[in-house]
């Protein structure tokens, strides 16, 4: 078997998954952008610059939190939390954006594009952008501008222009398309920020760096608050992102359980769900291979999942791999066991987490019994709930209009 840290290969595999499925016009794009972060990822001027950044600008490190009541409430191992939640802009995205930025501007690229479905990629892209000074376009599915205005707004007040895409279903998986079709023809001036370890070699590999920072403080803190690394690292699997983040530089270490969680929806069972890990079949979106959600003639299905941040049908190709070679498992968790997850979390703890975070925290039902009690576990909390009030009320039958 391939060393598993070493991946992706030098044409963006990992194992059987990632690749460049791209047209023609694009391959250049992604080879300029491969050879500009070869270059730039050991460069200590680079390296510095996104240190201090994600100090000042984001709040670095993020605190290893002691979650008591939780701990209490289960009985078992202790239970500590990686706060994301309290990053600038609210989630792990940033981590991402910040680092990226820095290779845009260092290739002289003036202009930003992106896609997002929530928003939140979208907010957190927009706020690098002005912070630059840099030009910023963010596509959006039509029926998530409507869905999401809050996040429109706040992209629009951050000097980014939103421009909602009317095709397919009008969602992520559309938003995505047009991207694309907007960086084909502006190869020259345009940097494309992704949002997640999805997309064409060399995305995959770069966001998963950029989000590794997590991983690598969980490191020097799990040694410094308990002398050992975690048994298990637990974290949601929307694209993959913050669990590839907070899994990577465990890899090499098979003593500690990397356990990622996806969103089962109404239920695996009912096939409304947006677990591709768990109930798909390998198959090519957006420039990659990866398991993905499809019907008998490969047409890609609509996916549903109360928290807008995992609804999407593919999930990064290192995951993919991961999961084929057994070195993390995937458990799924559906719309009420997350909501239920929301509201124990938020009045145990005192910490409101996301919808897809909550996903995470729900995975402890499965796992109960699994651990002894002078075990640690962690639990990677991506973001803060507050952008999932509305969703939240709603769930519950409370109108707050
Ligand atoms: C976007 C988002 C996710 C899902 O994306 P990944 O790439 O799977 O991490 C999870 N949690 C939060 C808070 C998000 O905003």
């Amino acid at each position: 078997m391939d060393n598993l840290r070493d991946l992706p290969n030098s044409d963006g595999f990992f194992g059987n998954y990632g690749g460049k499925f791209v047209p023609e016009t694009l391959m250049f794009a992604l080879k300029e952008l491969e050879d500009t972060y070869d270059q730039l990822k050991s460069d200590p001027d680079f390296l510095k610059q996104i240190d201090q950044d994600l100090c000042h600008f984001v709040g670095r490190p993020s605190p290893l939190y002691f979650a008591d009541r939780l701990t209490k409430h289960y009985d078992g191992p202790n239970i500590w939390l990686k706060r994301e939640d309290l990053n600038h802009t609210g989630a792990h995205k940033i981590n991402n954006t910040v680092g990226q930025i820095l290779l845009a501007k260092a290739m002289g690229k003036k202009r930003i594009i992106a896609e997002t479905g929530a928003g939140q990629h979208g907010v957190a892209t927009a706020t690098v952008a002005a912070r630059l000074g840099l030009e910023c376009h963010i596509y959006m599915g039509a029926a998530d501008v409507q869905r999401q205005s809050l996040n429109v707004y706040r992209i629009k007040l951050l000097g980014a222009e939103v421009h909602a895409v009317d095709s397919g279903t009008a969602t992520l998986k559309d938003a995505l398309n047009e991207a694309m079709r907007d960086w084909v023809t502006n190869i020259d001036d345009t940097y494309y920020i992704i949002g997640s370890v999805t997309g064409p070699h060399p995305y995959p590999m770069i966001v998963r760096d950029f989000n590794s920072i997590v991983g690598r403080e969980l490191r020097d803190q799990s040694i410094e608050h308990f002398n050992a690394f975690p048994e298990a690292i637990i974290a949601c699997v929307g694209g993959g992102s913050n669990a590839m983040g907070i899994f990577y530089p465990f890899v090499s270490d098979p003593e500690v359980q990397l356990i990622g969680v996806e969103a089962a929806g109404s239920g695996i069972e009912t096939g409304k769900h947006a677990a591709p890990l768990n109930d798909g079949h390998p198959g090519i979106l957006h420039g990659a291979k990866s398991y993905l959600m499809q019907d008998e003639n490969g047409q890609v299905i609509d996916t549903h999942s109360v928290s807008a941040g995992l609804d999407y049908p593919g999930v990064g190709p290192e995951h993919s791999n991961l999961k084929d070679s057994g070195r993390a498992i995937y458990l799924a968790v559906n719309d009420k066991e997350a909501l239920d997850a929301f509201h124990m979390v938020t009045r145990l703890e005192g910490i409101m987490p996301a919808l897809e975070t909550a996903h995470a925290f729900a995975a402890l039902d499965h796992l109960s019994g699994k651990f002894n009690k002078k075990d640690n576990i962690v639990i990677n909390v991506s973001g803060r709930g507050d952008k999932d009030i509305n969703t939240v009320a709603t769930m519950d039958g409370i109108s707050l209009d």
